[in-house]
């Protein structure tokens, strides 16, 4: 009847508000707190419950009292040992299942980066629940949208893993405010579990130009551009003259002229600029997959019928040998 209906949704809704909460695992680097990973705390808040934010590594005391000014955060889990500085999965997985243990989490989040795809997976695994990743919506709290197929089909996916494992698009979640919030720091359990694996070294791409995950603009070049010596005569003045980062597509990465790590698409980067400009790309569909968020969409291409001018808000039909150069000196003035 009537009341115990009224009886059940009660105990239903006081039952979440005494369980749901959710554990944002932040990332660092040297100590500092690495904001691509606040769109997990975001993406916590919309669930509704108190959002507790983890870090770990040789310094995260200190790394936690930053942590703790996030908005959105109640309480900051820290971990500190050496054995977690280099955000290793191996070590990372027992420590993460020990403190989701003891705060009773119901949602762990973390970015969809190399670090959360590499550790989550691990942990929920450890948990016996399924990951979902990749998330670019929530819709409740068992309910989540991510795109499937390169992003060519949406999939809303209902959970009933007592513990919810997400990885979150980080286009699709701002980051939380950096300042502001005023979380406690607390320590977190330490299972000093003794890993087989070592961290021996990395080789990391290094530039002064914006981080293509995240920057405001992106100039991305494709195959049109020929060779890797017409690739970098051509792209880096024109993403310095628009202060933008610098993107390439697969054909561009395979054929050596562009790093592995710029590159844009299904298999690559998602990026959701402000501005992206493509440049002898054709606009294949797992192109698209990693870049048709954005808010502009440019592109300068010889082929009228290319698929990059069914999505571009403007379009340049030209040769990019000889637009690139008047379009760099235009914007240099
Ligand atoms: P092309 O398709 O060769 O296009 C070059 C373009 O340059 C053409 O449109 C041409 O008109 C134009 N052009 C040539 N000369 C000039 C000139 N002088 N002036 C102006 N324009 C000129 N691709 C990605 O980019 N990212 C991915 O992550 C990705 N993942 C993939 C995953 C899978 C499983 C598969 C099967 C494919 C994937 N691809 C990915 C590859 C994708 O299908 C395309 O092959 C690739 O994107 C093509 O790159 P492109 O546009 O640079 O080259």
């Amino acid at each position: 009847g009537p009341k115990s209906q009224s009886l059940f949704a009660q105990s239903h809704s006081s039952s979440l508000a005494r369980l749901l909460s959710t554990l944002a695992i932040l990332e660092q680097k040297d100590g500092v707190l690495n904001t691509g990973s606040l769109g997990a705390v975001t993406a916590g808040q919309k669930l509704g419950g108190p959002v507790h934010g983890f870090v770990a590594g040789k310094n995260a005391k200190s790394i936690a009292q930053e942590a703790a000014k996030v908005q959105g955060l109640e309480k900051v889990i820290a971990a500190e040992s050496e054995a977690y500085e280099r955000g290793l999965a191996e070590n990372w997985a027992p420590l993460l299942v020990e403190n989701i243990k003891k705060g009773g989490y119901t949602h762990v989040i973390a970015a969809h980066s190399a670090f959360g795809k590499s550790i989550l997976p691990r942990v929920a695994a450890l948990l016996d629940a399924q990951q979902i990743s990749d998330v670019t919506s929530i819709e409740s709290e068992d309910t989540f949208v991510r795109p499937i197929y390169a992003g060519n089909a949406i999939l809303t996916v209902q959970s009933t893993d007592p513990i919810k494992f997400l990885t979150v698009r980080q286009t699709a979640f701002a980051p939380a405010e950096t300042e502001g919030g005023s979380a406690s720091v607390e320590e977190g359990v330490d299972p000093k579990v003794e890993s087989q694996t070592e961290w021996v070294s990395e080789s990391l791409a290094k530039s002064d130009r914006p981080e293509l995950a995240s920057a405001e603009k992106v100039v991305s070049g494709g195959r049109g551009l020929k060779s890797k010596e017409e690739f970098e005569r051509l792209i880096p003045p024109l993403a310095d003259a628009l202060g933008a980062a610098i993107g390439a597509s697969r054909a561009a990465v395979d054929s050596g002229f562009a790093d592995n790590s710029l590159q844009v698409g299904q298999t690559g980067k998602n990026v959701a600029p402000q501005l992206y400009l493509a440049v002898g790309i054709s606009g294949a569909i797992q192109h698209l997959a990693g870049m048709k968020d954005s808010k502009v969409i440019a592109c300068i291409n010889k082929d009228p019928d290319a698929p990059i001018f069914q999505v571009a808000d403007v379009g340049l039909v030209g040769d990019l040998f000889e637009r690139v150069p008047e379009l760099t000196e235009k914007l240099a003035r």
